[in-house]
């Protein structure tokens, strides 16, 4: 006997109802695309749970890309057998062995929510442990701190064992949660912040600010790459660039130095804010940190984030940058993130620009770009939308997240 499924256990079980029955349904839908590639694997529907039938496809690399499915509390692999003893010991022999690995000690946990099974869960457990007692050497029962868990699940669709599990990504499945637009830099930060929104089972669009010639076409592949790299957790993934030159280049001649940066977030935000208008989004999430440079001081957040009134979603901005960049390379962006090519804010960012704006200067420096409404309407209307989809390549190379 062979593993022959996979069983997905759900996160944050505490949903109930309505909310419950959508939660399930969205993560059973991003489970299939996920193991698209996969043709032979069926998923298919359980009562409390999603079960894969392996059919055949290589169940490691089932198992690997799962891992980046937001939703999923743990990840079995899983002998199906009949609810039938002498399939059941033989199914959980099978199992210890492929999982037994350098194991001294086991412990069976038998559970049985079919009650017509005759056979109990003390009986089970003696009856598989004895059975696998017999057949292994060099192996004793430990039920405190056991090296292997034979897990045997009497359920009215058959018995599952399974002896290895597998972490989850966590979080809610995404499209529970709304959608928010996501302002990508090219930086860490941002990127690690999109995955962090979307873990919370939001679905993202991005905005990406550039400002041609001034900053190449390399720092927009750069945003491009990132969003590709996001497609991982996020499935289908939209980028619209924005073109800021003319907005920038008017923020540099009427504007004093020290209030540049100050005015061009301030800019950028209303412009993300009409494009979350327009794409029925409730919410921006940007890569904001509280730290030491300017525009990331509270007084600077403060002023900035006077210009929406709209949910702004900061997941990163109470970590460490050591923390941003542990997750950024866990989920694949570091690598790209520090490619040197400059952003728009980079270049033209003053020397010292005000480490404490004020909301009334910034209104009061604001006035003179005199046709501000039609500048960010003639951003939004030129923007250029990109759409992303991840590989379906199954033997894609993919970063271990665990
Ligand atoms: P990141 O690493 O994400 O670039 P950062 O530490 O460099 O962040 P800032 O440059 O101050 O911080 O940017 C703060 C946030 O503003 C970014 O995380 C991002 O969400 C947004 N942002 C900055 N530049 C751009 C841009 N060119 N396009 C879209 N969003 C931007
Ligand atoms: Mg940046």
């Amino acid at each position: 006997m062979q593993y022959n499924h996979i069983v997905i256990r759900f996160g944050e079980l505490s949903l109930k109802g309505k909310n419950r029955r959508h939660f399930e349904s969205q993560l059973r839908e991003t489970v299939r695309k996920k193991l698209a590639p996969f043709k032979q694997a069926v998923v298919v529907k359980s009562y409390d749970r999603i079960l894969v039938e392996i059919n055949g496809e290589d169940h490691m690399l089932m198992i690997q890309k799962l891992q980046e499915v937001f939703g999923i509390h743990a990840i079995s692999l899983a002998i199906h057998t009949e609810n039938d003893l002498s399939a059941i010991l033989e199914g959980a022999l099978a199992a210890f062995t492929e999982a037994r690995g350098t194991a001294k000690t086991f412990k069976v946990a038998a559970k049985r929510s079919n009650k017509s099974f005759p056979v109990g869960t003390m009986e089970l457990n003696r009856e598989v442990g004895g059975h696998i007692l017999r057949a292994t050497e060099d192996i004793t029962v430990d039920v405190h701190k056991p090296d292997v868990e034979v897990k045997v699940e009497v359920k009215d669709n058959g018995t599952f064992i399974s002896c290895s599990t597998f972490p989850g990504a966590g979080g809610l499945p995404i499209g529970v949660g709304g959608k928010a637009i996501l302002m990508l830099s090219g930086g860490i930060d941002s990127p690690v912040a999109g995955y962090l929104t979307m873990k919370r089972g939001v679905r993202l669009e991005a905005v990406h600010f550039h400002s041609p010639p001034f900053t190449s076409e390399r720092a927009r592949q750069k945003a491009e790459d990132l969003m590709q790299e996001l497609t991982r957790f996020g499935g289908k993934l939209k980028l619209h660039i924005v073109s800021f030159t003319k907005i920038q280049q008017i923020i540099k001649e009427k504007i004093p130095a020290s209030y540049s940066m100050t005015i061009m977030r301030r800019m950028m935000l209303r412009i993300t804010e009409r494009i979350a208008e327009e794409r029925n989004a409730m919410a921006i999430a940007n890569g904001e940190n509280l730290g030491q440079v300017a525009s990331q001081t509270m007084y600077s957040m403060n002023t900035i984030n006077e210009v929406t009134n709209l949910p702004i979603i900061r997941p990163v901005v109470t970590m460490d940058k050591l923390e941003i960049i542990d997750i950024s390379q866990k989920i694949g962006t570091y690598d790209i993130s520090i490619r040197p090519y400059e952003d728009c804010c980079t270049i033209f960012v003053p020397a010292a620009p005000k480490t404490k704006p004020r909301r009334d200067k910034a209104q009061l420096f604001e006035q003179k770009i005199e046709n501000m409404e039609e500048l960010i309407e003639e951003a939004v209307a030129t923007i250029e939308t990109v759409l992303f989809e991840e590989a379906t390549n199954k033997d894609d190379e993919f970063t271990n997240l665990f």
